[in-house]
């Protein structure tokens, strides 16, 4: 049985419980654990008042609120309850219980989300895991206590017996003081622990004050446990970092593509690092209608998408047909949430993501009237923004009114660029944008990208990728024959960053020169561009080759060599 860990997990569109890249894959790993019958079990936090409903003034600002869901309508109470010292409390937790169900039906996994809002707590602890990300400090280390210890006593009361537990993201590391209090074996926490970074922005990681972690985790466990789990060295002395705790008492550290093995290797200096590149689940992120053209033209494809490398062979008629009815969608949704009056036939240009600075949520809009004389010459141009922004991150929000005065602006100038932003970006909205464009951008700076995956959800519904090389890009991009590369392809150990301007020559150079006139006056060879776009990234970049590789390499390697 493997326990995986994470601190959001996106299981259901109707559950806001997530709020980007690492819930997603989340719900995508335990899918392909139901659907290849991996033995595993999930534990993760309920987040009561999710992450941010996103609003946008007329001005351009950022409105958020909370997410208010009805807990009970999708998961069950388990009535278990674990009791964990924080501090001077005494802090009941308790777990609701989700199953992803496989597929086909036949297989399920149980997905526990802790909570300690029950009356046996005070009304200050019941609020703790309030709302995903919003919180920090010593708040923030006592959901990492819950998700870590809490979730660790929960399986142990559960009566689950983990042979492996996987951290995904640091949140959940703090377990590894469980395991060692357990044992009192580091070699054998070492064996039993595979560790996954997800970012490669050191600043991102949790850090607590050495003095606040022994106040907090002292009753749990004592300072002989605290010696042998954070050997301290010469980079840090009074501070605790859970991505160095995780790095220091695992075999097994694993980044999540080739590019960001390099770029962890630099940060976890002296440490050798693993890479299993990222996926997808191909069944969840397919459209209605690729769902029923693959049915049609691969058969089996569910069960086996290395299969769809024959999307090549689809006639383009087909082909075409399903794009043509996730474009309608898409356009239907942006004429009724906003005033672009966007156009079926106009090429169609998506960027939606996260909105943070490192991501140049706005790069394309940076020379307005460069743009404008691309369309004038060559074609119309229509884009659509969504993401939200983190409530304390104020360049952020500075984004997103940036790329609303750039679309004033651009309105005021001409009809041949049109641009929509559309709000509350969440998974069920993903699905109708990234299938019903002609083009997928993403640009964050170079490379800070650890893996990235909506390109995946793209290229899997035959929506080409125009992307910065970096993270799975750097393993996918075929030039002009899959999708579009922006910016150099440097050497796997080059560490430094993206050039803005660079990177820009190269949107509007190959927008204008490369995609736009193959859209609007060789479709036929940007319908192969697309169904290339199918048969040589859905094949690989997906969830059920990314856990077989966990599987053999990682899960596995501890367990024979446990046995042998
Ligand atoms: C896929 C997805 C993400 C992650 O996108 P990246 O481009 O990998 O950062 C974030 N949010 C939603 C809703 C998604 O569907």
């Amino acid at each position: 049985m493997i326990a995986y860990f994470v601190m959001e997990c996106a299981v259901d569109s109707r559950i806001p419980t997530y709020s980007g890249g690492l819930g997603i894959l989340a719900g995508d790993t335990l899918q392909s654990f139901a659907d290849l019958n991996v033995p595993a079990v999930c534990i993760t936090l309920l987040w009561k008042n999710g992450f941010v409903s996103q609003k946008v003034s007329n001005d351009g600002v950022q409105l958020d609120s909370i997410q208010e869901w009805n807990i009970e309508k999708y998961m069950r109470p388990t009535g278990v309850k674990v009791k964990i010292p924080i501090g001077e409390k005494d802090v009941t937790i308790t777990a609701f219980k989700y199953t992803v169900e496989s597929t086909n039906g036949d297989n399920e996994i149980d997905v526990y989300f802790l909570t300690p809002d029950i009356p046996e707590n005070d009304p200050e602890t019941r609020h703790i895991c309030n709302r995903l990300y919003i919180e920090g400090g010593l708040t923030r280390l006592k959901q990492e206590i819950i998700l870590g210890i809490g979730g660790y006593e929960i399986l142990k009361a559960l009566n689950y017996k983990p042979f492996l537990y996987h951290i995904n993201e640091s949140h959940s590391a703090l377990l590894i003081a469980g395991l060692m209090k357990d044992t009192g074996d580091l070699d054998k926490v070492k064996s039993r622990v595979v560790f996954t970074t997800h970012t490669p922005i050191p600043a991102a990681f949790d850090k607590f004050e050495m003095k606040d972690i022994k106040n907090m985790l002292g009753r749990y466990c004592g300072d002989d446990i605290f010696k042998k789990i954070y050997r301290e060295d010469l980079r840090d002395k009074d501070e605790f970092n859970l991505s160095w705790l995780a790095v220091k008492n695992v075999k097994n550290i694993v980044a999540v593509s080739r590019k960001h093995k390099f770029v962890s290797e630099k940060i976890f200096e002296g440490y050798n690092i693993k890479y299993v590149t990222n996926g997808i689940h191909h069944v969840k992120w397919a459209s209605s209608h690729h769902k029923m053209l693959y049915a049609k033209y691969i058969k089996g494809w569910e069960e086996d998408p290395n299969l769809l490398r024959q999307a090549a062979c689809i006639p383009d008629t087909d082909f075409i047909q399903a794009h043509i009815l996730c474009k309608e969608t898409l356009i239907e949704m942006v004429n009724s949430e906003t005033d672009s009056s966007f156009i079926p036939t106009d090429f169609t240009i998506a960027l939606a993501k996260r909105i943070t600075q490192y991501k140049r949520n706005n790069l394309i809009l940076s020379n307005p009237d460069k743009l404008i004389e691309i369309a004038e010459r060559k074609g119309n141009i229509q884009i659509v923004f969504a993401g939200k922004a983190h409530p304390a991150d104020d360049t952020g929000i500075a984004l997103i009114k940036s790329i609303h005065d750039a679309s004033r602006y651009i309105a005021s100038k001409t009809k041949s660029v049109k641009i929509a932003f559309l709000e509350d970006y969440n998974i069920h909205k993903a699905g109708i944008i990234l299938s019903g464009v002609d083009l997928w951008l993403n640009n964050p700076v170079r490379p800070l990208e650890a893996s990235g995956t909506s390109g995946m959800k793209t290229s899997l519904n035959g929506v080409p990728n125009f992307s910065v090389l970096d993270g799975w890009w750097l393993e996918a991009c075929m030039e002009g024959i899959n999708g579009w590369a922006i910016g150099p392809r440097s050497a796997w150990t080059d560490l430094s960053y993206s050039d803005d301007v660079q990177d820009l020559n190269d949107i509007y150079g190959k927008l204008e020169y490369n995609i736009l006139d193959l859209y609007y006056k060789n479709f036929t060879d940007y319908i192969k561009i697309m169904k290339m776009a199918v048969s040589t990234i859905a094949p690989h970049f997906n969830t059920h080759r990314m856990v077989s590789e966990y599987v053999t390499d990682l899960y596995l390697a501890g367990i024979i060599k446990c046995y042998s």
